[in-house]
Order: C-alpha cells, then sequence, then structure tokens
C-alpha cells in the first residue's frame, strides 16, 4: 500500500471514463469545473466498438410507450417502470443531441433518419451512423467536444481508490504510472463501462473489468442486479481477444445461425428463430457447441455482396480474421458482452453514497432488468450522463472538509487468464450451485485488495443466490422463474452472507 500524495487540486466534479456516459456528464456539466480521466484511449471505451446502434422511437407507426413496452418484455419483470418510461421518453432528444454535436445519423432516401430493426423490438427504431461503426462515430464527435470544451481538463490516469468522509465521497485517488495523486472533488461521477474483460470470451476491450464497480463497492456503495450478464450469441470465433463482434443486425437481414452440415440450429427452440431474444440464441449457440457442433452465421443468401456496403466494421474485422464471408460462413461463439447490472442509482443516478453519481453500464439503474434490450445501453449512457450532471448542476452548497487522502493499491496488471476462464466456466451462459461454489472458493482464496477477484466474487455471489433462471440469468439446476424481484447488497452483507453460509445467502431470502 502507499498513500497517496498530498491535495494538489480540487474541481467541481470529477467524471471517470471517456465512453459515452463519461463524454455526455462532462459535457452537460458546463460551466462547472470538471475533470474528466480516462485510463485509456478511445479504442479502450465499449462505446467505439458498439456497432448496432441507438434505440429511439422515431417512426410515425412507433412511439416511447412501444419501446417502453419492448424493454420491459426483454428485462423479464425486474425492469424499473419508471425508469423505462424516462429513458425511451428522452430517447428522440439525445438523437438530437448528437446530431448537434455532427454525428451525421444514416438517412433514408427522404432524407429522415434511416431506422433499422433488431431482435425483440417491435418497431425499426435503431439510429446508425456509418453503418455498423454508429459507436465509433458517436464517440468520436464527443470526444471531440470535450477536447474543445474549456470547462473539461482531461487527463490519462487511472481512478485507484474514492475518497470518503463519514459515508460522503469527497474525492479520488488517481494513478499515473507510479505516481498518485489525491483529488477534491464537489462530485464524483463513475463511468467506468462494463465486466466483460473478466471473462475469457468477451466482446468488451481490457478496461471493462468493473474497476468503477471495485470502487464503488469498496467505499461501502450499494449495488444491485450484478448476476445478470449478457452473453452475446455470435462473437466471431476467429481467435482474438477481444472477439470481434458479428452485429445482431446481419440476423435482422436475413443471416442464419447453422451448424457444420449446413443445419439450422434455431428451429424448434424459439417460434422467432434467428431473431429470438438475445439470451435464448446466446444458449442455444452454447448448447449446439457443447454437444460438439461447430456454429456459424451464414450471410452469404440473405446478405450476399452486400454485406461489404452494409456492414462495413463486420467486413474488416472478417477480413482481419482470415474470413471471406461473402464465400463462407462466420465462425461464432457467445461471448460476454454486456453488464445489466452495477452501482444502484436512483433515477438522478445518484449512488447510496453522497457524493457519488454513477451511468452509462457500471450504473444500474433498473432499465435493463435481467436481459438488455439491443440498443437501448447507448441510450442509457447519454440520458443518464447528462441527468448525472444536471443533478450535480442543481446541488447547492458546499462539501464537509476533506480529511486525510486514502490509502491506494498497487497497479493491477490485466485480469489474469485463470480468472478469466474460471468466470466463462462456471459465471457464465449456463450456471448451476456446484459450479458457482467451485468459482466462490477459487475467488475466495485471491488477495484481498485484487479489484478483479472482488467484482467477479459480487458477480458469482449474486448469481449462487439468484436460485431461479431469469433473462440473462441461467441456473441448470434451478430452469424456472421464481417471484421477480431486484438483488441488491453492499460489500459487507455480501461478504457476511459469504462467511456464514455461502450456499444460503441471507440476503437473496430479503
Ligand atoms: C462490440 C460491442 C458492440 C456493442 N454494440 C452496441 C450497440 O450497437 N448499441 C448499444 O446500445 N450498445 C452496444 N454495446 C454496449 C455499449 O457499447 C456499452 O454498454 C456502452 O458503450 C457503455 O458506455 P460507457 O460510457 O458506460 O462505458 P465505455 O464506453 O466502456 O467507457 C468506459 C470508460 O471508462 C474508462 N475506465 C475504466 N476504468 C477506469 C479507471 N479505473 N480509471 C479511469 N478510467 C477508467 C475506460 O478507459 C473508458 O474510457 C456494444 C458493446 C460492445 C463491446
Amino acid at each position: 500500500m502507499s498513500t497517496a500524495t498530498a491535495l494538489t487540486r480540487r474541481y467541481d466534479a470529477v467524471v471517470v471514463g471517456a465512453g459515452l456516459a463519461g463524454l455526455s456528464a462532462a459535457l452537460a456539466l458546463r460551466p462547472a469545473r470538471v475533470l474528466l480521466v480516462a485510463a485509456g484511449p478511445m479504442d479502450q471505451a465499449a462505446s467505439s466498438l458498439a456497432q448496432g446502434g441507438i434505440a429511439a422511437a422515431f417512426d410515425p407507426a412507433d412511439d416511447a410507450s412501444a419501446h417502453a413496452a419492448d424493454t420491459l418484455a426483454a428485462g423479464a419483470g425486474l425492469c424499473d417502470p419508471r425508469i423505462v418510461a424516462l429513458v425511451t421518453a428522452a430517447a428522440p432528444a439525445a438523437i438530437g443531441r448528437l446530431i448537434d454535436h455532427g454525428v451525421a445519423f444514416d438517412r433514408d432516401d427522404t432524407g429522415r433518419l434511416a431506422l433499422g430493426r433488431e431482435a425483440a423490438h417491435g418497431h425499426a427504431r435503431i439510429v446508425h451512423a456509418g453503418g455498423d461503426g454508429t459507436g465509433f462515430a458517436v464517440t468520436a464527435a464527443l470526444t471531440r467536444a470535450a477536447a474543445a470544451a474549456d470547462h473539461i481538463t482531461w487527463i490519462a490516469a487511472s481512478a485507484a481508490a474514492l475518497w470518503t468522509r463519514d459515508d460522503d465521497v469527497v474525492g479520488l485517488v488517481l494513478r499515473r504510472g507510479e505516481a498518485t495523486e489525491a483529488i477534491r472533488a464537489g462530485a464524483v461521477v463513475l463511468a467506468t463501462g462494463g465486466i466483460g474483460a473478466l471473462y475469457a470470451e468477451t466482446t468488451n476491450p481490457t478496461a471493462a473489468r468493473g474497476s468503477g464497480l471495485a470502487l464503488a463497492a469498496r467505499a461501502g456503495a450499494a449495488l444491485t442486479d450484478l448476476e445478470f450478464v449478457q452473453f452475446h450469441p455470435t462473437a466471431i470465433a476467429a481467435g482474438g481477444d477481444p472477439l470481434p463482434l458479428a452485429t445482431e443486425a446481419l440476423r435482422g437481414a436475413g443471416a442464419r445461425l447453422v451448424d457444420e452440415t449446413g443445419t439450422p440450429i434455431m428451429e424448434g427452440i424459439d417460434p422467432a428463430l434467428d431473431l429470438a431474444p438475445r439470451d435464448v440464441v446466446a444458449r442455444a449457440v452454447y448448447g449446439a457447441r457443447r454437444r460438439g457442433r461447430t456454429v456459424f452465421l451464414d450471410t452469404r443468401t440473405a446478405i450476399g455482396d452486400r454485406l461489404p456496403a452494409l456492414f462495413p466494421t463486420v467486413a474488416s474485422l472478417c477480413r482481419r480474421a482470415g474470413i471471406d464471408p461473402l464465400r463462407q460462413p462466420i465462425p461464432v461463439a457467445p461471448a460476454a458482452h454486456y453488464h445489466m447490472g452495477g452501482i444502484a442509482v436512483d433515477r438522478h443516478g445518484r449512488s447510496s453514497l453522497k457524493g457519488l453519481w454513477a451511468c452509462g453500464e457500471v450504473a444500474g439503474t433498473g432499465l435493463h432488468g435481467a436481459n438488455r434490450l439491443a440498443s437501448n445501453s447507448l441510450l442509457e449512457a447519454l440520458v443518464y450522463g447528462e441527468r448525472v450532471a444536471h443533478d450535480i448542476l442543481g446541488r447547492a452548497g458546499d462539501r464537509a472538509a476533506a480529511g486525510k487522502a486514502p490509502k491506494t493499491v498497487p497497479a493491477r496488471p490485466a485480469p489474469s487468464p485463470r480468472l478469466r476462464r474460471l468466470m466463462s466456466d462456471q459465471v457464465g451462459v449456463v450456471r448451476h450451485a456446484a459450479g458457482l461454489d467451485a468459482a466462490l472458493t477459487v475467488l475466495a482464496g485471491q488477495a484481498p485488495d485484487d479489484d478483479d477477484a472482488l467484482v467477479a466474487r459480487l458477480i458469482a455471489y449474486a448469481a449462487r443466490a439468484r436460485r431461479e433462471s431469469r433473462g440473462a440469468h441461467c441456473r441448470a439446476d434451478y430452469p424456472l422463474a421464481a417471484t421477480a424481484r431486484r438483488f441488491t447488497f453492499t460489500l459487507a452483507e455480501a461478504m457476511a452472507d459469504i462467511a456464514a453460509d455461502p450456499a444460503l445467502p441471507s440476503r437473496a431470502r430479503a
């Protein structure tokens, strides 16, 4: 352990993370003095990798309530309907702000926004930019805006600890190389993204390792829905880390999932076939692979040689992986893709700790419930980034004295391959008590200051506690759904449960 150097700077707000959530929050915090902290370059933000697009009800036949209904259906009984209504209603205005920032969304021949359709959406409502390069286009536009904004100071550093005083977050400790620095802030916003890099097979960048979750957990914040990890059914299985993604929109355009004999794998599984909900398709691909089949996404008949024009990102990812999708089907596998749970926040993005807000994938707002509807996460990042900023700007008064700066843990290497394998094998697409207990036992033996192991342990704990199958959480030993309820806990509560009886966490019954 080392102690952070003495306080050198103070900001109105520190925003950690420069994906869509952090960038939106930082920009909307004007005129407050903002420190924007990002551990990695733009491609370490999942936002820049997004291919599908952003959901918003623009079609005259569509409206926010239909978007909300689809979101609630995907969430399998665990969405917060008030949050769903709020976010879906805010979607068109959020897209409008991106247009103001210069994002050139794709348009149809009449000049209207071109709207794509994705699985489990009842209407065509996905806006995209540069075909399947939406995430890059949007993140680049907001990155340019943030770099030019005079109220934002942007530094490359890693948030290593929250600075708390009497359960009040008063700042944080940053690490740059071996140096640490304590920063005082009127507000701290965590926008650190997801947890996919804790899994061996993931579509997420290495930075998506739940570091914001670990910081909030150690500071005592409430966490929610951690067991709900969405696995994307069609990561391109041709090596690489992260695995490149073959967007769901390919199946929307008619691509089929087949095995090595060309037999469609979704027949007899779901009436919607290849457009079944993402968790159903992920389990079908997982099951076929477990039975020794090789699974492919065949785009040749439905999309054919239009693929490079319609899906330039997928075409280029295939090329880099040595696959020619015009001539051969694309090998695919499920991969950890999105974390529905996170730091429990209210409708303003406030956590249970005064002074701490969270937005984007690291937050658990209640929008996604047990399963995220495709293209709702960029939307949530945009809407909540703004909500957090407005809430912070609306607060009156100064903060308590900060006291002594906290200690920090040593710099972290990349997540260990052993931990990632354990998570994919035992806390993955299909779970059961024996596997989750095995994971909890291994994770209990890791160093107490290992944030990756801490977050992995909390996910395994929540998955062990939820003795039912719901949405993206599939328990082979509890295949049916039980009473719908969210599971929210603090680190101290989880550790007390684990110490008392890992097989029967008392919090799960609360
Ligand atoms: C391949 C792929 C395709 C996707 N496609 C879509 C899609 O089409 N539509 C959709 O809605 N969603 C999609 N998603 C999900 C969506 O991209 C993410 O949920 C969303 O971008 C999360 O945004 P964020 O701002 O919360 O996090 P991110 O964009 O991941 O940004 C996190 C930021 O935090 C920084 N960071 C992390 N830890 C620290 C730390 N300790 N200190 C400092 N900085 C830190 C990172 O460097 C990064 O800047 C996709 C995801 C992937 C991986």
